[in-house]
């Protein structure tokens, strides 16, 4: 009966968000059954079940009790995660969120598996490290230490070792959480007169996660919970997973004691990302979002750009990347340099790492060994015409002036001029790969 209720809610919601976004979303979505609290619906991919949880959630819980369902959430799954027989016990296993606040720590989110994570350089050992405690077996390092700026994927790594240490293990008792909440859990405890509690449940964990443990510095008997927590955990041979956004000794404010025994483990870092890194991530994300998007597609050039001038962390460039996709298929137009520099010209204005036509212009010159003057003078002998050509096509590349302004900058020239070399340098980069070289050299020395 749960099925013809969705039959219903299915057809109510065609009226309530339109055809395409029926068809787009609605339809794709396999009814499961429910168990008297939740609605549960396949869906054939995580990002596609983020997507329409975000966007159609509501609708979908509010025509599903109109058409006679009493269910209070709806749950998307990818079919591994689907459970079998919908009673409430597998069911909660299978979807941690819904178990009591003093059982389980924070919500894992669910994109943030070992599948999704991109390894490169700066996070093979991150990664390695993670994948090994992630097998659960005996603990050889205590605790694990990852460190690393703001959106490398310490977070994501840890919801990655929980996720694979409950899918194995799912008797384990697996406990992610980040610092603040450790705070915070302990603080209430303290004013429920309920530290016994506290004490017990931590100590019966079996892996025990803190995420951005650099948050309890300074917070003194926090911090001294902290210490006993985990000497406990230690003692009884329970893995430790730790996440901070510096090194231990670099903390401000965390107690000596604690900062060496943090450090007795393996300690590992995640560098900033790379180039090459990015661009993994991007299309990465790029494959995921084909299906949610059909149609729209994003050219190389693009991801390049985007790999290129958005270097600060992970997390923005997967917002810029979200927004470029929904900006794309609002205006239905393919996704060009031009619309992404319109679309994320707040992010690439905060990304810019200030890279100055004059930088440009003295970078190129040198390496073709031609004088400044000659640059920017009138002379159009090749000699001096293809630097000054690639370092035009540098300056719209890694600056945000517009033609007008660089031909301004190179000696009053006009913007045609500057079109003109710049398309000339794109067509040269495909057939003369001395130039290609020459280009890829520079660009790393200007943004290195
Ligand atoms: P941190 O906790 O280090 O601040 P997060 O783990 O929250 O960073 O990562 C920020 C975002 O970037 C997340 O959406 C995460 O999935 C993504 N991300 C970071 N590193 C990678 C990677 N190597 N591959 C894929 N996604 C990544
Ligand atoms: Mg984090």
């Amino acid at each position: 009966m749960g099925f013809s209720a969705w039959q219903v809610a299915s057809d109510k919601l065609k009226n309530s968000i339109g055809q395409n976004n029926h068809t787009s979303w609605i339809e794709p979505l396999t009814y499961k059954g429910e168990d008297g609290e939740t609605a549960v619906f396949e869906v054939p991919t995580s990002f596609f079940g983020n997507y329409v949880q975000q966007h159609f959630e509501d609708y979908i819980l509010y025509q599903l009790r109109n058409a006679g369902l009493q269910v209070s959430r709806v749950l998307f799954s990818v079919p591994a995660q689907v459970p079998q027989n919908l009673n409430r016990s597998t069911f909660e296993s299978v979807a941690s969120p819904e178990r009591p606040q003093e059982l389980t720590g924070a919500k894992l989110d669910d994109r943030f598996t070992f599948e999704n994570f991109i390894v490169g350089k700066p996070n093979e050992l991150a990664y390695a490290a993670a994948k090994r405690v992630a097998e659960g077996g005996p603990v050889t390092f205590n605790p694990l230490f990852l460190y690393g700026g703001v959106g490398l994927g310490k977070t994501h790594l840890m919801h990655a070792i929980a996720w694979e240490l409950q899918r194995n293990q799912p008797k384990l008792n697996v406990m992610y959480l980040s610092a603040e909440q450790f705070m915070y859990r302990f603080v209430q405890s303290l004013r429920e007169r309920k530290m016994m509690d506290f004490k017990e449940l931590f100590r019966s964990v079996d892996v025990l996660m803190v995420d951005d443990v650099q948050f309890i510095a300074g917070k003194d008997s926090t911090q001294e919970e902290f210490f006993h927590t985990f000497n406990a955990l230690v003692d009884q041979n329970k893995q430790i997973i730790i996440s901070a956004d510096r090194a231990p000794s670099e903390i401000k404010d965390l107690e000596d004691r604690i900062a060496s025994r943090l450090q007795c483990g393996l300690v590992v870092d995640l560098h900033p990302t790379t180039y090459e890194l990015r661009l993994g991530i991007l299309q990465a994300k790029i494959d995921m979002y084909r299906s949610a998007y059909p149609g729209i597609d994003i050219g190389p050039e693009v991801v390049e750009f985007l790999a290129h001038r958005i270097s600060s962390n992970v997390r923005v460039l997967e917002g810029a990347l979200t927004r470029l996709f929904a900006f794309g298929s609002l205006v239905g137009r393919a996704i060009t340099i031009e619309l992404t520099q319109d679309c994320l010209s707040d992010v690439l204005r905060a990304s810019d790492r200030k890279i100055t036509v004059e930088d440009i212009q003295r970078k190129v010159s040198d390496h073709y060994n031609i004088r400044l003057s000659d640059m920017l003078g009138p002379k159009r002998v090749r000699t001096f015409a293809r630097p000054r050509q690639i370092a035009m096509y540098l300056c719209k590349q890694l600056t945000t002036r517009s033609l007008p302004e660089i031909g301004r900058r190179f000696g009053g020239r006009d913007h045609t001029t500057v079109m003109h070399g710049v398309k000339r340098i794109e067509e040269l980069q495909n057939q003369d790969s001395q130039i290609s070289d020459d280009i890829i050299m520079l660009r790393r020395a200007l943004e290195g």
